[in-house]
């Protein structure tokens, strides 16, 4: 039986992972902040096939020295603890340093402790991908894919949070790729780049009134009613949490190696999700703002285009936007 461990394991994309390999049969060790979370996750989960570990802070030296010590039958590792938030007045320490300094100590864990692990999976970002000039978004003419990368700038992004968090995601990466290059480990190493990802929470526990970021883009338009200035206006790719998760099995299941799964099923802008729950969740009818129905394609036809035809030959069917939406808007609204 294959042991998998999971770093971050309690995280929004991380406890689908999971989800999906307990219902594969395999092991999993997932580090976890605290006892208390790794219970909860435990009762969740409802299998003996998970156990945790504690890793406090993935910022300290070595700080997956010892989980990996105590279990020398993992054989693949995933990678997804890192901060995603904006909320900070200190970039370096809340967003580059767990960012990048996580990252090359799991690998440097993994190269001296885990021996025996070969294949490896970060989550990167579709941030790492995306030049953040542009605001919110990259030009037009430009078409993004498995090769593009942010050519993010430290001085920019040590002002804003908004830029710190996509150079956290773009250094982060960056240090993986080096480290396989210069340190030569035992493990081939894939990068999953999500862009936005909606989707359900893993199980009803997660559900609270302020979710992690991504899905408190859905969360803020029900939470802002009709009050249309309460209403942030997002645009960008989206993919849906379950196709992130496949997309980590995938990358250390299949033969593939050195590669970006750059996830992004299609672009979004807020107007095309709040037509989406106008239309299907009739309980929320005249509960939230209307907007202009059906202007959303003016924006998404101004901002960059993907092509990750690479990522999709690989992966083959995404869940839609439209089914995203309505699976995560009627579990807030239960
Ligand atoms: P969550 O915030 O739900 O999960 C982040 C996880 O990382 C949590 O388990 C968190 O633990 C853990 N973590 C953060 N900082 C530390 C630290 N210093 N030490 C130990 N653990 C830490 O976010 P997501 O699930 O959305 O994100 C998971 C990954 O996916 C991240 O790498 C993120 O950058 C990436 N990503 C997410 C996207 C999205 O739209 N959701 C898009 C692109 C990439 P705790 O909760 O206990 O603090």
């Amino acid at each position: 039986m294959v042991s998998v461990y999971v770093s971050g394991a309690t995280g929004f994309i991380a406890q689908h992972i999971v989800s999906q390999l307990v219902a594969k049969k395999y092991n999993v060790i997932g580090s976890v902040r605290s006892a208390e979370k790794g219970e909860q996750l435990k009762k969740d989960l409802g299998s003996d096939l998970f156990e945790y570990e504690i890793v406090e802070d993935i910022v300290t030296p070595g700080a997956f020295d010892e989980s990996l010590k105590k279990h020398p039958e993992v054989t693949v590792f995933l990678h997804t603890a890192s901060p995603f938030h904006f909320n900070t007045t200190d970039v370096e320490k809340d967003l580059l340093k767990p960012a990048i300094e996580g990252t090359k100590n799991a690998l440097k864990s993994i190269k001296e402790y885990g021996p025996q692990i070969t294949k490896v999976v970060v989550t990167s970002s579709y941030a790492a991908v995306a030049p953040p000039d542009g605001s919110p978004e990259a030009p037009r003419e430009m078409i993004l894919t498995e090769e593009s990368w942010n050519p993010a700038d430290l001085e920019k992004a040590l002002k804003f949070p908004n830029l710190g968090y996509r150079a956290s995601k773009t250094f982060a990466e960056r240090a993986a790729w080096e480290f396989l290059e210069t340190e030569k480990p035992n493990f081939t190493l894939n990068c999953v780049n999500p862009s936005f990802v909606f989707g359900p929470q893993a199980f009803k526990s997660g559900v609270r009134s302020t979710l992690n970021t991504s899905s408190e883009v859905l969360n803020a338009i029900v939470k802002a009613g009709t009050d249309e200035s309460k209403v942030p206006q997002s645009i960008g790719g989206f993919v849906d949490v379950r196709d992130v998760a496949r997309a980590h099995l995938h990358g250390f299941e299949s033969d593939v190696t050195n590669f970006r799964y750059l996830l992004v099923t299609s672009r979004f802008a807020t107007q095309d999700i709040v037509d989406i729950i106008n239309e299907k969740i009739p309980s929320l009818k005249g509960k939230i703002i209307v907007g202009t129905p059906g202007s959303g394609k003016e924006k998404t036809d101004k901002i960059a285009q993907v092509d990750n035809t690479k990522t999709k030959e690989k992966l083959g069917e995404f869940i839609s936007l439209e089914d995203s939406v309505i699976d995560s808007i009627k579990q807030i609204v239960e």
